[in-house]
């Protein structure tokens, strides 16, 4: 899901624009404040007041760069790396009560992301920060949130431009952030909820190889192998999103949220394969050895499935129905249909 309006790119080109004017004028550590264009402006245009009134209140910062936003939940985690490539500090987001506590609940999980991806890169400090206030009441602790130390950022920032598309955008980002990171660790454990990063864990002892999951894949991180029984994953791909899990018959997967830097992850890496059955008749592989085994082993005792029509359990589709109507002995429909 996305804005339509104002378009994630045209939220990316200002927040790049506001960096690299603030940059050139000699600014240094920028942390963005996105706030509501309603509630957060007022909030703001109170604690400029109050600072004009109270020697107490300092006010907003001159590092911090307000932007307002039409719901501050429009922005994720893909345009807060961005701003942090493209030179800020910090990215902050200002809520109040005006959004449901759901917002706050899920823009705090997409920070943990965000920030895990930070800190595992090896950059000092805390770069993104949720900031609450109610209403006016709450003018002293916002205040003094707003007085936080700056975090490390990259040593040079960005040219690319936010795409349309979010994880295109996200790519950018964390290539960029990459390059520069002081530290690039194979993997980033990321954190349980909300990261749409991350690797499958599966369980060969219990997949079949049924290849459900791969039909289930809304974007191709699943694929399956046409010349051979084989599970292939791409990392890169993989938005977490679950349906594998949940689509899975025999459980056989789990997620792994994380971020790794090995080129493997851009790769399509077999997660399972099994040895193909070749059928008994004409030796065309048309299953696996493990399903078609478990499905002999299973049926093996069944009074329907004894002596050839056992056998033709080993045959593919057509050589089973050239196996039926060529048996002398077997009761085919149409004697059905004479008696
Ligand atoms: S992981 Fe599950 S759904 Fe996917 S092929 Fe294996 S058994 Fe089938
Ligand atoms: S978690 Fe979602 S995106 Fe990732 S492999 Fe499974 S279905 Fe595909």
């Amino acid at each position: 899901m996305t804005y339509a309006y104002p378009r994630a790119s045209e939220q990316g080109l200002k927040i790049k624009t506001l960096l690299a004017t603030y940059a050139s004028a000699g600014g240094q550590q920028a942390a963005v404040l996105l706030h509501s264009q309603e509630a957060g402006a007022r909030l703001l245009g109170d604690l400029g007041r109050a600072a004009r009134l109270d020697s107490a209140a300092q006010g907003v910062p001159a590092r911090v760069l307000p932007m307002a936003l039409w719901h501050t939940a429009s922005t994720g985690l893909e345009l807060w790396l961005s701003a942090v490539a493209h030179g800020a500090s910090q990215v902050w987001v200002l809520m109040t009560d005006e959004e449901a506590p759901e917002y706050r609940a899920a823009v705090r999980a997409q920070m943990d992301v965000a920030q895990a991806i930070l800190s595992g890169l090896g950059y000092q400090g805390e770069h993104f920060r949720l900031l609450y206030a109610k209403d006016a009441r709450d003018l002293a602790a916002l205040d003094a949130d707003l007085q936080a130390a700056p975090a490390q950022g990259v040593a040079q920032a960005a040219g690319f431009a936010v795409q349309a598309d979010k994880r295109a955008t996200l790519e950018l980002a964390l290539d960029h952030l990459v390059a520069q990171a002081a530290v690039q660790p194979d993997v980033i454990a990321l954190p349980a909820t909300g990261s749409p990063l991350g690797a499958l864990a599966i369980n060969k002892d219990t997949c079949t190889l049924c290849l459900s999951c791969v039909n289930a894949c809304p974007v191709s991180a699943l694929q399956d192998n046409p010349q051979a029984p084989q599970l292939k994953f791409i990392e890169k791909n993989c938005v977490q999103c679950s349906l594998c899990v949940k689509t899975c018959p025999e459980k056989a997967l789990s997620l792994v949220p994380q971020l790794s830097l090995t080129a493997q992850r851009k790769e399509a890496v077999v997660l399972n394969e099994m040895q193909p059955y070749a059928c008994v008749r004409c030796g065309k592989p048309f299953g696996t050895l493990k399903t078609i085994e478990s499905m002999l082993g299973k049926l093996a005792s069944h009074s329907m499935f004894q002596g050839a029509a056992l056998e033709r359990l080993k045959m593919c589709g057509d050589c089973r129905v050239i196996d039926i109507y060529s048996a002398d002995n077997e009761l085919k429909i149409t004697d059905i249909r004479q008696t």
